[in-house]
């Protein structure tokens, strides 16, 4: 078999053989079997989300974007307001779903290379009328920047607005308490840091604020309190579920508690990330970010000062090699971004800088030749 370009993506990822092997099935929908997984997968992530018993998990087809829709299209009432609190790409998107649905919303746009301050916000929410729900993104992948979503949590529930996190990219990775957070919604997906394959979102909500949902759906495929209610119910899902990709996750799930849980798990992306690092830097390439707001999510690095720099023919030598980088998200600045999640480990993230090099060279763009030029 062909071995795949490795994937230094925020995701599809690199998935591990076991993970691909498990869709090698074909289940029924209402078979026993499968509804059996479905129901542990959501006690799994429950489990992840330090679970209280206050907490439930949907599962929604589609992939993360249709999750976060769920949330904002069923959990805000007709004469509710949302305010998201932007600091990237991911934030902005969340006000423009609002928007098409009608949703009274403002966007608090923040600058994308500072975290979201707790004490700026309380001031924010001090200054807004009628705010009956504020969404966050926890780790923003547009920079890879983590957002203080416990400390914005305390500040969010004196307001007694409902908070939504989204966490696609950190959950299973950066270890975070639902209570703890004071989060009413989070969500997250199969493909981001809990290592599985495209195809569905779960969403992390609070009992009593999913039971006020009922009834509040825009939209019928993403009715987060229908959807739940089916699953309750019979457990299965209201219409086809992504069986394959279950299958996956479930798989994935286990490959996550065999790596000792999030605090494993954000072990392995921590030294990954910090020999990146030490990798880019010998490379000259600068970090977007401050270290102290930097994720081992994905990093944004700036384009080389070099004139030979382009990045199409950089991303397009590497891919050649076997190495798929992200391109840059950032409103302002020329970038590219490299992620450091998935199944991968010190031997990939070296493999990667080595064909960098030899890439750098092929393009004349070398530091160090440069400056002896
Ligand atoms: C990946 C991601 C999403 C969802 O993206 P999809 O392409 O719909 O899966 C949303 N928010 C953040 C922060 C993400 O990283």
């Amino acid at each position: 078999m062909q071995t795949d370009k490795l994937l230094f993506t925020p995701g599809p990822l690199t998935t591990s053989s076991a993970v691909k092997t498990a869709m090698l099935r074909d289940v029924g929908s209402r078979d026993r079997e499968f509804l059996q997984i479905v129901r542990d997968i959501r006690e799994r992530l429950l489990a992840i989300g330090g679970n209280t018993g206050d907490y439930e998990c949907v599962l929604m087809q589609g992939s993360g974007t249709f999750a976060i829709e769920s949330v904002i299209s069923s959990a805000i009432p007709r004469d509710g307001k949302l305010l998201v609190l932007v600091n990237g790409a991911y934030g902005r998107r969340i006000a423009q779903m609002a928007r098409v649905h009608g949703i009274e919303t403002e966007a608090w746009d923040t600058p994308e290379n500072r975290k979201v301050l707790p004490e700026a916000v309380a001031e924010r929410l001090a200054a807004t009328r009628g705010l009956t729900h504020i969404a966050v993104v926890h780790c923003e992948t547009t920079t890879g920047i983590v957002n203080p979503v416990e400390a914005i949590g305390a500040v969010v529930q004196r307001t007694g607005a409902a908070y939504i996190v989204d966490a696609m990219s950190s959950f299973g990775a950066i270890p975070l308490s639902l209570a703890a957070a004071r989060i009413d919604f989070l969500i997250s997906s199969a493909n981001k840091c809990i290592e599985g394959v495209p195809g569905f979102g779960f969403v992390l909500a609070r009992r009593g604020r999913l039971l006020e949902a009922k009834g509040r759906a825009r939209t019928l495929s993403l009715d987060l309190y229908a959807q739940w209610a089916g699953l309750e119910d019979d457990g299965q899902f209201r219409f086809t579920p992504p069986t394959h990709v279950l299958l996956a996750f479930h798989e994935a799930l286990l490959e996550l508690e065999a790596e000792e849980g999030v605090a494993g798990r954000a072990a392995r992306y921590g030294a990954n990330h910090a020999r990146l690092m030490r990798g880019m830097s010998e490379l000259d390439f600068e970090a977007y970010l401050a270290p102290e707001d930097q994720s081992d999510v994905i990093t944004t690095f700036r384009y080389p000062q070099h004139p030979g720099f382009r990045f199409e023919e950089f991303y397009q030598r590497l891919s050649d090699l076997g190495f798929i980088i992200y391109p840059g998200k950032l409103t302002a600045e020329p970038c590219f971004r490299i992620g450091t999640i998935g199944r991968l480990s010190l031997p990939d993230i070296d493999a990667l800088l080595t064909a960098m090099r030899r890439v750098l060279e092929e393009m004349g763009v070398m530091p160090n030749k440069c400056s002896a030029s």
